[in-house]
């Protein structure tokens, strides 16, 4: 699909995504305001990233660095904002510090300390979030809940990274409420650092919810809800 087509399904599929946050936000008496919509355009070109911008959609998400940049850089007309939520190997920290607006899936304390010192190198902050494996051996990749808590001790020590909140990538189940636990146990592992004293600007965001889940991670605190598929469609690579 492309031209008016692609722009005008793209645009339907932002409306009823958008209507279901706020659906989902009402029915948990939040204010839809307070989800920010990540739409996700990972194996999509910059024209369903321009249909979306068109429609009103400024974040977007991608999960591969080599896939990322030059979509950005066809879109640099556009001062969009790009969140990574897949995996960064240390040895694209470098490349994608400054393109990125977000990192959403920082993972180890070692990437975080390495991520601090190239961004102190090229003076830029770099806003992350810390992604939590809650599930222990279903996921592949987040830092386990001890990792995570010495990554938000460091938090406020880090010189140019600003670590912000949380973010989740539950095991996939085709029934969304045996997903819901593992949004609960993300709010209450949040709840958690608050207590024992992390200040609340590094725990200001969860990431939670993907296009099959995003309602009920919205009934469950999610401030960004990460959706590909039901905004641009079935995607033909696995991805
Ligand atoms: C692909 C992906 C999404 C979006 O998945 P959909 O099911 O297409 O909405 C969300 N988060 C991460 C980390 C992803 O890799």
């Amino acid at each position: 699909m492309t031209g008016a087509p692609l722009a005008q399904a793209v645009a339907a599929n932002l409306a009823a995504v958008r209507a279901r946050i706020a659906a989902a936000a009402a029915r948990a008496g939040r204010a839809p305001e307070g989800v920010r919509l990540v739409a996700v355009s990972k194996t999509f070109g910059p024209d369903h990233v321009r249909a979306a911008a068109a429609a009103g959609q400024r974040d977007f998400g991608e999960n591969r660095v080599q896939e990322a940049l030059p979509k950005m850089a066809a879109c640099a007309d556009l001062a969009l904002d790009w969140h990574l939520i897949g995996h960064l190997q240390s040895n694209k920290a470098r490349k994608s510090v400054g393109p990125f607006t977000c990192l959403q899936s920082i993972d180890s304390l070692d990437l975080l300390r390495r991520l601090d010192a190239v961004a102190v190198e090229l003076g830029r902050d770099v806003p992350v979030l810390v992604q939590v494996d809650l599930a222990g051996e279903a996921t592949k990749f987040g830092a386990p809940p001890d990792e995570a808590r010495a990554m938000l001790d460091e938090a406020p020590r880090l010189a140019r990274v600003r670590v912000g909140g949380l973010m989740l990538l539950p095991p996939l189940f085709e029934d969304v409420e045996r997903v819901r636990p593992y949004f609960q146990r993300l709010r209450g592992f949040r709840d958690e650092q608050l207590a024992r004293g992390v200040p609340p600007v590094h725990l200001a965001e969860l990431s939670m919810g993907m296009s099959h889940d995003f309602e009920v991670a919205v009934e469950e605190g999610a401030t960004m809800v990460r959706v590909g598929t039901a905004v641009f469609g079935t995607r033909d690579l696995p991805h």
